[in-house]
């Protein structure tokens, strides 16, 4: 097994990047920030959001320029409730059906935008759906009720690298491009949404945070599965994305010289997922060991086998992006 470098440096740029407390001065800062059309990430169940005003265009493109994010991906609108989110959506019964099982939580709906809605045309790249999300966090829902407009959110990272989930992931590359970021400590989930369309049959976009089983359970019905199969709908589609700097071996079961060994369940490993095998502790754990060895500036990771089943889909996905080849 490889020895862990040094930590690389962090490199700032323009903007002066505060970190704001949960307190009720530190929310009226970021309330203040989003109002101006500034950019705020945040936390949710699932990872740190780069929240701007989904309402101005001026804001919402600034995500794109702040991530180098491709602007045929567009992001998530997320508001505080179900009621808020339907006046700007065609709503369903599905939608009622998974919303009221779900919501607030780890599951996004596409569904088609309604013609009087004041979302921004950027935030779905000019389709005519729109993602919406009701984040499961107190601090995003204390946001939401007080910005009370919806915010749009993609993960709070370099578009294609590994998504945050804690405050200092964020700042390591985002720190001078965003004017703050409300530090809550570590996100529960650690993996993001899993994402429907419901403009057509009900359709897995991306396996995440609620496992496809639960969701299929609740609507009686299998998922459809065209994921990228119609072109990109979600930019986790892209087939490489999640990516760490070093390279990653999947479904090893030792480690090669020069190799870090991140491990799945009880065996010898440098860093494991859940030494139990949980797959909820797994999740939780995954981006925030693939920061962590990034950081420590390793070359080469290899990743045990993770089973199917779950969460472990969703786990799988974002290890087989992270591992895909890159442009
Ligand atoms: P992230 O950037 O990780 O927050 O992911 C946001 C996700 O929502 C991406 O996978 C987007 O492509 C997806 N998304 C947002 N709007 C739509 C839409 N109208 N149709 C399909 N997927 C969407
Ligand atoms: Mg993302």
């Amino acid at each position: 097994m490889a020895n862990l470098k040094p930590e690389r440096s962090v490199t700032m740029s323009d903007i002066q990047t505060m970190t704001l407390r949960t307190n009720s001065a530190g929310m009226k800062q970021a309330t203040d920030i989003l109002r101006k059309g500034g950019l705020l990430a945040f936390p949710t169940e699932t990872v740190y959001g780069l929240g701007a005003d989904a309402t101005q265009d001026l804001a919402v493109a600034r995500i794109y320029a702040a991530k180098g994010r491709p602007t045929f991906n567009p992001l998530i609108a997320h508001f505080p409730d179900a009621d808020s989110a339907k006046s700007h959506v065609h709503w369903s019964e599905e939608a009622d059906i998974l919303t009221n099982t779900f919501w607030p939580g780890a599951i996004t709906l596409v569904l088609e935008k309604r013609q009087d809605s004041t979302l921004s045309a950027l935030l779905s790249t000019g389709l005519s759906s729109v993602a919406i999300r009701v984040p499961d966090h107190s601090i995003a829902s204390n946001l939401l009720h007080q910005f009370s407009s919806p915010i749009a959110a993609p993960s709070a990272n370099p578009s294609g690298a590994i998504s945050p989930t804690k405050p200092e992931h964020v700042l390591s590359s985002l720190a001078g491009k965003i004017e703050g970021v409300i530090d809550a400590g570590a996100c529960r989930l650690g993996l993001e949404s899993t994402i429907i369309d419901l403009t057509v049959a009900p359709t897995l976009l991306r396996p995440g945070g609620i496992p496809v089983e639960i969701i299929e359970d609740c609507l009686g019905k299998k998922l459809q599965n065209t994921q990228a199969k119609d072109g990109i709908k979600a930019p986790g589609q892209l087939s490489s994305h999640y990516a760490p700097c070093a390279k990653l071996r999947l479904n090893a079961t030792s480690a090669l010289d020069e190799e870090v060994l991140i491990g799945f369940g009880d065996m010898e490993c440098d860093l494991n997922l859940s030494q139990d095998a949980d797959l909820t502790e797994a999740a939780a754990h995954l981006f925030a060991h693939l920061h962590f060895l990034d950081k420590k500036g390793v070359a080469c990771i290899a990743v045990a086998p993770v089973p199917q089943h779950g969460l472990g889909q969703a786990i799988n996905d974002r290890l087989i992006r992270a591992a895909a080849p890159r442009d």
